[in-house]
């Protein structure tokens, strides 16, 4: 995932800090985040959670998640330890898929994309719904992937950030299968490629086109640490643009376009475009590059740019507004040299998009996901974020990205960590909870 974690409807300016901290005071943690309310009763859902972690195998289930805890770190540590940069995640693909295998897992397979699938099937007709990590890493080969441990925190790259949402898959689909937990329809539990920057969501993107693409009926990523419900999508397009020309003598061809002043024509239009703040609208040159000395007009300039927005047509907007800046700083870079004949090109590649989109906060999967944390006596924010789910999100399927417990940090950095502390096991839980709530008719 790539993350700033915003929360929702908090900007925590003093005031709002201060009434937080208020309502916080004065209800339960775990009603925060939707409800601020003393007096009402639970909801349908949450009665309807309620029961069914009481049920007698659902019951049984949640107590091993406690006391097996140790198995998940087990396994989180052991699947963080196989290298998986970007479009190298295949040794990762296939230790997962036989830990899947091991447990009983059925119809396991590797997908063209190199996306893990298996199903773990129901006791009863019903929709179809995917409960999926993804395997990839940020890292690049060679990254010293070693897990240390002391006590209950673990650190190495990646072990939050996908590490423990694929243990945590594995322990809940443990834990479904060896207790027999009846529910309708299936769970495809899945290890999806290509979820971090480069891979630009392309597992996720082959699931929902290839063979299974009008069967999902629900999508659960676990991605990341705490316990977070992503339901709103953050789009983002990516370019790498480069102006060019033939380049020349700084003296003695002077007189014609240059591309990198053509980009930075074109990078001080960009610093000046308009974004709003709600939806929120962001926009990025993150790297430039070009030229070979200083008495040399360079050949070209290279930049790469970021646009991001959750909302699909202010993304739509700026993305517009982007377009329409290059377009200009070349004009203006050829109108300064009007008896140049040298030509002066705009290349736009798209290097990333991955859409916008929310799961409205009263769908039944949001719904299950807040009134399943309140069961388990944990705060769950709503966020924002660029995850798996954004694909199925763009598509109007019912998704969100769940966090896998405990207390991460650093994800994307060499430093990163995961503390499991006392409580970690409460994100398994609360993930079987959710599975098995929407395949539980009430
Ligand atoms: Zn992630």
């Amino acid at each position: 995932m790539t993350r700033p974690v915003p929360l929702r409807g908090a900007a925590f300016t003093l005031p709002a800090l201060v009434s937080l901290l208020t309502v916080a005071f004065l209800v339960p943690a775990e009603g925060r985040a939707q409800q601020p309310k003393a007096t009402a009763k639970a909801s349908p859902t949450e009665a309807a959670l309620d029961r069914l972690a009481k049920q007698p195998a659902v019951a049984k289930a949640l107590t091993a998640l406690q006391r097996e805890n140790e198995w998940t770190l087990t396994e989180q540590i052991a699947l963080c330890e196989i290298p998986a940069p970007p479009f190298k995640e295949a040794a990762r693909a296939i230790a997962f898929r036989d830990k899947l295998a091991a447990l009983g897992v059925q119809k396991l397979r590797i997908d063209r994309e190199g996306n893990v699938i298996g199903e773990i099937k129901g006791t009863a007709p019903g929709p179809t719904l995917v409960l999926s990590g993804h395997l990839d890493t940020v890292f690049p080969e060679g990254t010293n992937v070693k897990v240390k441990r002391e006590g209950s925190k673990l650190s190495a790259p990646g072990i939050g950030d996908d590490c423990r949402g694929l243990a945590a898959v594995l322990a809940t689909t443990r834990q479904i299968i060896a207790n027999k937990i009846p529910f309708n329809g299936r769970v495809l539990v899945v290890g999806t490629m290509g979820e971090e920057g480069p891979g630009n969501l392309r597992g996720v993107r082959a699931l929902f086109s290839g063979a299974l693409k009008d069967s999902i009926d629900m999508f659960i990523s676990i991605d990341g640490t705490g316990f977070g419900i992503t339901n709103g999508a953050v789009g983002s397009n990516r370019y790498r643009v480069a102006y060019k020309g033939p380049g020349g003598h700084s003296y003695g061809a002077f007189g014609m376009p240059n591309p990198i002043h053509a980009m930075g024509r074109a990078i001080a239009k960009i610093a000046d475009l308009e974004a709003t703040a709600n939806p929120k609208v962001t926009f990025n040159v993150g790297l430039v590059s070009g030229g070979t000395s200083v008495n040399s007009i360079s050949a070209e300039g290279v930049m790469d740019i970021d646009l991001r927005s959750e909302s699909a047509s202010a993304l739509a907007d700026i993305d517009a507004k982007l377009h329409a800046a290059l377009r200009k700083a070349l004009a203006e870079e050829k109108a300064r040299w009007p008896k140049s004949t040298v030509p002066l090109a705009l290349v736009i590649d798209t290097t990333g998009l991955r859409p916008a989109g929310t799961t409205p906060d009263t769908t039944f999967i949001v719904r299950t996901s807040l009134a399943a944390a309140r069961t388990m006596n944990v705060y769950a924010p709503l966020t924002i974020s660029s995850t798996d789910a954004n694909i199925p999100i763009s598509k109007g399927i019912a998704a969100v990205t769940l966090d896998g417990g405990g207390v991460g940090r650093g994800a994307h950095s060499l430093d990163e960590s995961y503390d499991d502390r006392t409580d970690g096991y409460k994100g398994p839980q609360w993930i079987l909870l959710v599975v098995i709530g929407l395949l539980t008719a009430h």
